[in-house]
């Protein structure tokens, strides 16, 4: 059965100029014959590399040997053991890093498709099956705070073990990042609705615009609601900006705001009340998976021009090759080892113009990468009127400010112990809250291990 193809089987995807001008799935998904070719090209390894690349462990060559086998069902079970949202990592993972980067058949050509395949099982699952049963309460109740791809991994882990589980979460949709960051192009929106709906059939109640620290504080939910036990899942939404004159400028935005009115608030279509800025000539500003996803955007809505600006190179770019080489074929500029240094703008106070300097790199910094030194008389300005800042985030401060004992790092991120138990009896935290911007397979890891600590914990309290 086994495949002796060098090269991966290509997804099918859009065509780069009809993409860029609309805001459907760029990727299309295997069918279940290639996915079966590509499944074959696997190689079944003895001491599964790939499965040491994948933060959550999950089963790689048995689910791959299902799939080539044509047992669709039964990969998409061995997948679910340890992973909550197959569908979703097998979309936005950053597997050329991960499962991919470790595999074998990638030393000489391409690896497996790993990504491919997982996403390939989940859609097939998803298509076929029939809502799952709720399990038998155990009469124990948890509450989960925010619904990122933390909150829900730890809610549906916790519910599948018979816990009462709420989730509260501030925004009117659930999902976190996955429903108000990552665009519709990369993740639709209804692979996040099934997911959550997969966890309302398993008996979590959700209720959103319910933003902890205001409407209850974490200690409330103790005391008055009666909860025996928490789990922080805020995540880190709280957008970085570089300090520059004129960026309170009309035309300056966040990413997390941009991606906010297009995505969540469907500012893209035609009949959609929420405003967003259309920018001529558009300059985002960092390197990641949301620079790109900003970039991009941008361009669907309807830009001349869009540049990535970017202080190091392309080689350091950390956002997923894929994303790069997807903005790249959609008519993304990069502007490579460039740097702003001021906002233009005319006597309303709208941005006219970003000045730059060029950089090059220099010697290693603490964390190993080239440091990016200005290059002397290198200044110029880039003539846009629309500039996105994606230079990361850090955790909100409103439960560091209302719960009172609640240890955090200088940084903001909560801290908590080898369990994900925090300063707070009964209080645990994960994703990016804890770590700040991270991934979603980090994140949902870090919600499964919690949801095991707690039930630990619940165990030992109150039985
Ligand atoms: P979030 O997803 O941030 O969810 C936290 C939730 O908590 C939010 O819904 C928030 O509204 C809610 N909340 C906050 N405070 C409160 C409160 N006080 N009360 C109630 N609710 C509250 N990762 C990848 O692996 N691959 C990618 O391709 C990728 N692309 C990305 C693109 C963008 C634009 C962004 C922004 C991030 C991207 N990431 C990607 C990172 C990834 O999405 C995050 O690491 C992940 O979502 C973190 O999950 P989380 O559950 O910790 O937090
Ligand atoms: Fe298959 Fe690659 Fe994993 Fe080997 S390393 S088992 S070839 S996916």
């Amino acid at each position: 059965m086994y495949n002796k193809r060098e090269t991966k089987y290509p997804m099918p995807v859009q065509d780069p100029l009809v993409r860029n001008q609309n805001f459907k799935e760029v990727a299309l998904g295997y069918d279940g014959e290639t996915a079966k070719l590509e499944a074959q090209r696997c190689l079944n390894c003895k001491n599964r590399p790939c499965m040491g690349g994948c933060p959550v462990s999950v089963r790689i060559p048995e689910f791959i040997l299902k799939i080539a086998e044509g047992d669709f069902d039964e990969a998409y079970r061995i997948i679910s053991e340890s992973s909550s949202l197959p569908a979703v990592c097998g979309r936005v993972c950053p597997q050329e890093r991960q499962c991919e980067g470790a595999c074998i058949r990638g030393i000489k050509g391409e690896p497996v498709a790993i990504g491919g395949l997982e996403r390939f099982a989940a859609d097939y699952h998803f298509a076929h099956a029939n809502s799952v049963g709720r399990p038998l309460s155990n009469g124990h109740s948890v509450a989960v705070v925010g619904s990122g791809p933390a909150g829900l991994s730890c809610a549906g882990e916790l519910a599948g073990m018979g816990y009462e589980v709420t989730v509260f979460e501030a925004l009117h949709v659930a999902g976190g990042v996955l429903s108000y960051g990552i665009p519709e192009f990369r993740l639709p929106k209804e692979i996040v609705r099934r997911e959550v709906e997969n966890l309302k059939d398993l008996g979590v109640k959700i209720e959103t615009d319910s933003v902890i620290g205001r409407l209850y504080s974490v200690e409330e939910l103790k005391t008055e609601l009666g909860f025996e036990a928490v789990f922080l899942g805020t995540g880190a939404g709280l957008p970085r900006f570089m300090g520059i004159k004129g960026e309170n400028a009309k035309g300056v935005f966040s990413a997390n705001e941009y991606l906010t009115r297009a995505n969540l608030m469907m500012a893209y279509e035609e009949d959609s009340r929420t405003p967003i800025f259309r920018g001529r000539r558009t300059a985002v500003v960092g390197g990641g998976n949301v620079a790109m996803d900003a970039a991009r955007t941008a361009k669907r809505l309807g830009a001349e021009r869009v540049f990535i600006v970017y202080r190091r190179g392309m080689e350091e770019l950390p956002a997923r090759k894929e994303e790069v080489r997807h903005a790249v074929e959609e008519g993304i500029e990069l502007k490579l080892l460039t740097n702003p240094v001021e906002v233009l703008t005319d006597a309303e106070k709208n941005a006219v113009g970003l000045k730059c300097v060029e950089m090059e790199l220099g010697s290693p910094d603490a964390d190993g990468r080239r440091r990016p030194v200005v290059k002397e008389g290198s200044e110029f300005t880039m003539d846009v009127d629309c500039i996105i800042m994606a230079l990361g985030t850090s955790p909100n401060p409103l439960l560091r400010q209302t719960s009172e004992g609640l240890a955090t790092s200088k940084n903001g991120g909560i801290l908590t112990d080898e369990n994900g138990m925090t300063s707070l009896d009964g209080v645990f935290a994960g994703g990016d809250a804890v770590t700040g911007s991270a991934t979603v397979i980090l994140a949902m890891g870090a919600g499964k291990k919690a949801a095991r600590a707690i039930d630990r914990y619940i165990s030992r309290s109150f039985s």
